[in-house]
């Protein structure tokens, strides 16, 4: 392997991340359980996220108009404005949280970085993550902070292009196969899926990858026999 460059992912590769949004989101269902069911209230929810999700992008500010409009559409406009104050507290309540590394990361980057560029690419609010970055005491250990707006392929081959390496050259890592893998798998580059206990429905996917640049490993610390020989 001719690897130059060492992507990681952020939420939920190199902290947790989703299951704070499935708390704020179980306490926002339990707020409108006199209205609905809890579980219809969440995949009204997720309608609504999805409906926003080009006007807002990924992240917390979107998460937080998007309960503000589910509670007034599945309340027909009668929900209270405590209800509405206590969706924004839920969500400032994640914008606050302490970061908490995932096992073995900070054991994975400093083992790396001599030998390898790392570099962050992650989506979400470009507040948010500069925020979690710094707070995360893991910063200095990255040569490049990408947060991008979406992982399609084109924002993969901008970042490359800014790299200044071929696609080969760019291994990418992440819980998400979705954003992760298959968009760089795509460009030629290498990627390595970590899954995570739990995935957001927007990023879940039944796909069996086959592939000569593509690995599964259980944990992120699993990656150094292939990168350290
Ligand atoms: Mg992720």
């Amino acid at each position: 392997m001719a690897i130059q460059v060492i992507a990681f992912d952020a939420d939920d590769t190199l902290w947790v991340n989703e299951p704070y949004f499935q708390e704020a989101e179980t306490k926002f269902c339990q707020l409108l359980e006199d209205y609905l069911p809890h579980h219809t209230v969440g995949q009204e929810l997720f309608k609504t996220e999805m409906q926003n999700l080009a006007l807002y992008g990924y992240g917390v500010k979107g998460f937080m108009l998007s309960m503000i409009e589910t509670a007034l559409r599945v309340t027909d406009r009668t929900v209270s404005l405590e209800v509405i104050e206590k969706a924004l507290a839920y969500g400032k309540a994640l914008l606050a949280r302490p970061i908490e590394l995932l096992e073995g990361v900070e054991e994975v980057l400093q083992a790396l970085q001599d030998r390898y560029r790392l570099v962050v690419a992650t989506k979400g609010d470009l507040l948010d993550q500069e925020r979690k970055l710094k707070n995360s005491g893991i910063e200095h250990y990255f040569h490049h902070v990408e947060i991008m707006s979406d992982k399609k392929e084109a924002d993969f081959q901008k970042l490359i292009r800014h790299l200044d390496i071929r696609p080969d050259e760019f291994l990418m890592l992440g819980n998400s196969l979705k954003s992760d893998v298959l968009p760089v798998l795509a460009l030629g580059g290498h990627g390595i899926h970590i899954p995570y206990h739990t995935t957001w429905a927007h990023e879940h996917i039944e796909h069996h990858v086959d592939h000569p640049h593509f690995r599964q490993v259980d944990t992120i610390a699993d990656i150094l026999p292939f990168l350290l020989p």
